[in-house]
C-alpha cells in the first residue's frame, strides 16, 4: 500500500474513533438534534452550525467559558464567529442591556441612544453616515442596492471564497439562493486576473464588494496592493467600491482597509459591533448615503422595524466607547499574532501539515504544508485531517469553528492561550505518525 492509502486507512479509522467517541460524550446533544428535526430541516436554523453526526449544543456561557447540554466545559475559542467579542454576560454590556431594558423596549419611534451609536460607529470607522440594520446580511444587501440604484447599473463583482451573508455566498461555486444581482466572481488575491475582468465588465459594474480578509474562506488576508488596486480600478469605471468589514473590522482601532489605506465608497458592518446583539451597519460616503434622508423628495426607502432597536443601540454603545477601546483592540490583535506565530512555530517544529492563517485575533486552521494566499490554496486542505483536529480538539475542551476557524474574545488571556497550544501540541504528538504521511 502507498503512503498515501495507508495515511486515508488510518485517518479514516481515527475519524471514526474520534466520532464514536464524541457520539459517547453527548447522549444530550444528540438527543436535542434528534427532536429539533422534528421542527427544523435538519434540526437547523443556521447552516454553519451543522456538523455530522450532529452538532453540539450549548447550555451556558461565561466570559470565555461554555458548557455544553451534558456538562462539559469548553473554552470558547470561536466567540461565536467574531461577534462575541464581549464574551458571555460582560459586566458592562449586560449593564446597558439592564438600562435599556428598564426603559421599555420596541417603541416603534427614534429613541436617544441611536444617534449616539451612530457617531461613535462613524467616528470609529472613517464613516460620514451610517444607517443600521440587523443583520451583517441585510447591510450588504442595502449596500448593493444602493450602488445599483445610484450607478444605474446591474452587475456586481464578489471573489471566489468570498462571503457576504446567507445570500451572498461565493465559496466553492456559489450558491443557488444568491441575492439575483448580476455576479461577476473574480479570483481573490489575484490582481492581474481582477482588473482583466474588470476591463471587460467595467462599464456595466454597480459595486465591487469583498473582504479585507476572507473570513469564512478561511481567514485569507488580502495580499499587499489588492485592495489598492481595487479602490483605483473603482474609481476608474466609476463603481462603488463596499468593503465587507462585518468580521474584520474588529482586527485594527479604525478597521482593516484602513490598515491598507484604503477609503471605501461604503463599508458594511455586523457582528461584535451591535454588542452581542442582532446588527449590522452600512456606511461611508455622505453622498451616496445622503440618498437614504427621507426629507428628500427623491429619498431611497430603509425600512427596518428592529433597525435602530434599544438593546442593539446600547450595548453598541456600551462595547465601542467602553471596552472595546482603540487600546484594546491594538491589545486583544497583538494577543492573536502572538498565538498564532506560537502555534505556526509548534506545527513547523513538527513537521507537519497543520498551519494556521490569519491577522490578530482571527485565525483560521489549515490542513496542508503549502503556502495558504488563496481560495484555490485553501481547497487544497486535507478535508478529513481538519475534521480530525476538530474533534481532537473537542475532546481537549477547545471549541472553535467546525470549518477551523477561531476568533479571540477579550476575556482570553495568557492561560487560555496556554491551554490551546498545549492541545495543538497534543494533537500533533498523538497523531504524529499519521501526520508524517499526509503528502
Ligand atoms: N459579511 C461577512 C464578511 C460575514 O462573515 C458575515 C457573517 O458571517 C456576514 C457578512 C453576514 O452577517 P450576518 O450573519 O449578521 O447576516
Amino acid at each position: 500500500m502507498s503512503q498515501t492509502a495507508l495515511a486515508n486507512t488510518d485517518l479514516d479509522t481515527a475519524l471514526a474513533e474520534a466520532r464514536q467517541a464524541y457520539v459517547a460524550r453527548n447522549p444530550r446533544s444528540l438527543a436535542r438534534f434528534v427532536e429539533a428535526t422534528a421542527a427544523m430541516p435538519g434540526g437547523n436554523t443556521r447552516t454553519v452550525l451543522h456538523y455530522d453526526p450532529f452538532p453540539l449544543a450549548m447550555a451556558r456561557g461565561q466570559g470565555c467559558r461554555l458548557w455544553d447540554m451534558d456538562g462539559a466545559e469548553y473554552i470558547d475559542f470561536l466567540g461565536e464567529y467574531t461577534a462575541g467579542l464581549y464574551g458571555h454576560s460582560h459586566p458592562v454590556i449586560r449593564a446597558a442591556i439592564d438600562r435599556a431594558l428598564d426603559q421599555g423596549i420596541s417603541f416603534g419611534a427614534s429613541n436617544p441612544t441611536e444617534a449616539r451609536f451612530a457617531r461613535a460607529v462613524c467616528d470609529r470607522f472613517g464613516l460620514e453616515r451610517v444607517r443600521f440594520t440587523n443583520s451583517g446580511t441585510e447591510a450588504n444587501l442595502m449596500a448593493l442596492a444602493t450602488a445599483c440604484a445610484v450607478t444605474g447599473r446591474r452587475k456586481v463583482m464578489a471573489f471566489g471564497g468570498g462571503y457576504h451573508g446567507g445570500v451572498f455566498t461565493f465559496a466553492g461555486g456559489g450558491s443557488k439562493i444568491n441575492a439575483p444581482f448580476d455576479f461577476v466572481v473574480a479570483p481573490y488575491n489575484d490582481t492581474d486576473a481582477t482588473m482583466a475582468l474588470i476591463e471587460l465588465h467595467g462599464a456595466g459594474l454597480a459595486a465591487i464588494i469583498l473582504e479585507p480578509m476572507q473570513g469564512s474562506g478561511g481567514c485569507l488576508p488580502a495580499a499587499p496592493g489588492f485592495l489598492a488596486a481595487l479602490r483605483d480600478a473603482a474609481s476608474r469605471i466609476g463603481a462603488v467600491l463596499v468593503m465587507d468589514e462585518v468580521m474584520t473590522s474588529r482586527l485594527a482601532p479604525g478597521g482593516l482597509a484602513a490598515v491598507h489605506g484604503v477609503r471605501p465608497d461604503l463599508t458594511t458592518l455586523g457582528k461584535y459591533i451591535g454588542g452581542g446583539m442582532s446588527f449590522g451597519a452600512f456606511g461611508g460616503r455622505a453622498e451616496l448615503m445622503d440618498r437614504f434622508d427621507p426629507r428628500r423628495a427623491d429619498a431611497f426607502p430603509h425600512a427596518g422595524t428592529f433597525n435602530n432597536n434599544v438593546l442593539t443601540m446600547s450595548a453598541g454603545l456600551a462595547g465601542l466607547t467602553e471596552i472595546y477601546t482603540p487600546e484594546a483592540a491594538a491589545a486583544l490583535n497583538a494577543r492573536g499574532e502572538a498565538l498564532r506565530a506560537r502555534l505556526n512555530t509548534l506545527c513547523q517544529a513538527a513537521d507537519a501539515p497543520v498551519q494556521f492563517t490569519g491577522i490578530g485575533s482571527m485565525l483560521a486552521v489549515h490542513t496542508q504544508r503549502g503556502p495558504v494566499r488563496t481560495p484555490a490554496d485553501a481547497a487544497r486542505d486535507d478535508a478529513k485531517l481538519k475534521e480530525l483536529f476538530f474533534f481532537d480538539l473537542l475532546a481537549q475542551g477547545i471549541w472553535m469553528a467546525r470549518r477551523g476557524m477561531m476568533a479571540l474574545s477579550l476575556p482570553i488571556g495568557a492561560a487560555e492561550c496556554d491551554r490551546l497550544t498545549a492541545a495543538v501540541d497534543e494533537f500533533l504528538a498523538s497523531r504524529r505518525s499519521l501526520l508524517a504521511r499526509v503528502a
